[in-house]
């Protein structure tokens, strides 16, 4: 049973008894562990729900571990940790152009894997205090222009990036398509009014991407300008 507020380890595994193994060590140290099979299934999950790290094997059936990797990594900086089979897997995975951050070669000891887990959130965590800074659902690295919404990092152009940081700056604050022009596009000859709707339309897409279901989150104030309401962690 999962314990209330406990991290939520996905594990990608084809080889039941292997999973089985490292599900029962995961959730024996007070983590919510869940299960899949395919390589496929990895990024749906992250995508609709709390995971705060994914053990990911390397050989899985459908599509590789590396690939799975490669895919989460444009759109979340989740910790992965691989498990790796094979000389040739490992050769790769050291080689880190994967943005894997750690790895276990089977056969491995369940509580190895754990501990790796555990240093891994708690660099996470340390990482994350010094850089983020947090506005209801939203937070902000201002030096690494990013922006992570209910927990998920944002995939956003430079100008998307450029609205939201600039209507975070005063959460609830209209500002006017002319004021967003000012700020943003402070190197654009020629744009349109249209230009900052058309970047809010696929702002707010992203949004919904990662779960803004009542698409309010950025507000249009007709003949105003536009206001973003950060809500509540
Ligand atoms: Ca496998």
């Amino acid at each position: 049973m999962a314990v209330p507020h406990a991290q939520t380890i996905l594990v990608a595994e084809d080889e039941t008894a292997i999973a089985d193994t490292v599900l029962y060590a995961l959730r024996s140290e007070g983590f919510a562990a869940e299960h899949v099979l395919l390589g496929g299934d990895v990024v749906p999950r992250v995508r609709t729900g709390k995971v705060d790290l994914v053990v990911l094997d390397v050989g899985l059936p459908d599509i590789t571990g590396f690939d799975v990797c490669r895919q989460l990594r444009t759109f979340s900086d989740l910790p992965v940790i691989f498990l790796t089979a094979r000389d040739g897997e490992i050769d790769r995975v050291v080689g880190l152009e994967l943005g894997a951050d750690d790895y276990v070669v089977k056969p491995f000891s369940p509580r190895e894997l754990v501990a790796r887990v555990r240093a891994r959130l708690r660099r996470r965590v340390q990482a994350s205090n010094a850089d983020w800074q947090a506005l209801g659902r939203f937070e902000i690295d201002r030096e690494g222009r990013r922006i992570r919404f209910s927990g998920q990092a944002l995939d956003l152009t430079r100008y998307e990036y450029g609205l939201l940081e600039v209507l975070l700056q005063r959460p609830g604050a209209v500002l006017s398509r002319a004021q967003l022009m000012d700020r943003v596009w402070t190197d654009a000859l020629d744009s349109g009014d249209r230009t900052v709707d058309t970047h809010i339309k696929t702002l707010r897409a992203k949004l919904r991407e990662v779960g803004d279901s009542v698409d309010d989150t950025i507000r249009t104030h007709r003949g105003l300008g536009y206001s973003v309401d950060v809500g509540v962690a």
